[in-house]
């Protein structure tokens, strides 16, 4: 044996990504075995977030591949490790977009794991300590430790329960830092998978909500997820009708926008805060700051203990994702649609039909 050590594993049916131009396929992933503090997890469905496409088609960068993407997991406790406290075999739970991060650095001893200074461990594609790469949520079964295993309790069912780990805390957590709530007026930028989980939690943290979309197609859906006004950005009486009228902004959009004109629409003190992220630079005409004291921010999903809370927060208001429920050999399909806004709004794969 050539190394001191051996890291037992045993396998699980997936799906992945064996270079950025090819369909994703069948694909048998290897997983550690449960150590202490490990928590095996059967999963049962697994959301498809953008950031999977950019990934597995390395878009952000050469890809570690094969690569298994997916970081909006929801499933069951199969096995716990001898030292787990946190969850029990049977226990409904999640995993969303980190399994890791160096836990003593000022971010993770705040609770800011996703902001960790060391980098957090992506839940895939993302460079472990052992030199391997980790894989993620389209397969039947994951290993993750204790500590970034999230409880999903009763209230959300797992299937719209999935796009919560990440499309969920990604708008939760700015509407909260933010303080989104009773006598706040809050924008939502785009009606996607992240838009339409932002205009759901604004509303039912008692925010007046208006949908700034590029039309009017989706209007009657973003009033029924809880938008009190919906307004498109290709009318440009909007911005004039509009001006100086929110307290916060949620750009959820990852195009290139004019954010001048977006933030204008700002009252004195307001914050546009960005959740999506283009390639390219974006540019600001520092006047529009200036002329409010407005801020223009950025956040990226949320810790482990904000995570939690957004569970349970979406269990009490009975919120979960609208969703699309797809077998795995339609994942390829599924992309396609994600890449021409055909989706309302978040697709799920059923993990049976990874087996
Ligand atoms: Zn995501
Ligand atoms: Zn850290």
């Amino acid at each position: 044996m050539s190394r001191v050590w051996e890291i037992m594993t045993f396998t699980v049916p997936a799906y992945a990504a064996t270079s950025a131009n090819e369909p994703l396929a069948p694909f048998t992933v290897e997983r550690r075995d449960v150590g202490p503090k490990d928590v095996r997890i059967d999963i049962k469905y697994s959301g498809i977030c953008h950031s999977d496409i950019h990934t597995a088609r390395s878009e952000w960068g050469p890809a570690n591949y094969p690569v298994v993407v997916g970081h909006e997991i929801a499933g069951v406790v199969a096995e716990v490790g001898a030292d787990v406290t946190r969850h029990k075999v049977g226990d409904r739970v999640g995993v969303g977009c980190m399994v890791d991060s160096c836990r003593e650095c000022e971010n993770c001893l705040a609770g800011d794991e996703q902001y960790c200074r060391k980098g957090n461990t992506g839940t895939y594609n993302s460079v472990t300590a052992d030199g391997g790469t980790t894989q993620g949520g389209y397969a039947a079964g994951i290993v993750v430790t204790e500590d970034f295993v999230l409880s999903i309790p009763e209230g959300v069912e797992l299937d719209v329960a999935a796009p919560l780990l990440c499309a969920g805390i990604t708008t939760y957590s700015p509407l909260r830092h933010w303080n989104a709530g009773p006598g706040k007026k809050v924008a939502v930028v785009g009606l996607g998978g992240l838009g339409h989980m932002a205009v759901k939690i604004a509303h039912a943290m008692g925010a007046e909500v208006t949908v700034l979309s590029q039309s009017l197609k989706k209007q009657e859906d973003g009033l029924k997820l809880g938008a009190d006004h919906y307004f498109a950005t290709s009318d440009p009486d909007t911005f004039a009708q509009l001006d100086s009228s929110f307290d916060l902004i949620v750009n959820t959009v990852s195009a290139r926008i004019d954010v001048t004109a977006y933030l204008r629409l700002l009252k004195v003190d307001g914050t546009m805060v960005n959740v999506g992220a283009p390639e390219d630079p974006l540019e600001v005409n520092a006047f529009a700051l200036i002329g409010g004291r407005r801020s223009w921010a950025g956040s990226n999903i949320g810790g482990i203990r904000e995570t939690q809370e957004m569970l349970d927060f979406c269990a009490e208001h009975h919120l979960g994702a609208e969703i699309e429920v797809i077998g795995a050999d339609q994942i390829n399909e599924a992309y396609e649609r994600v890449l021409a806004s055909d989706v309302r709004y978040r697709f799920v794969i059923d993990a049976s039909t990874f087996a």
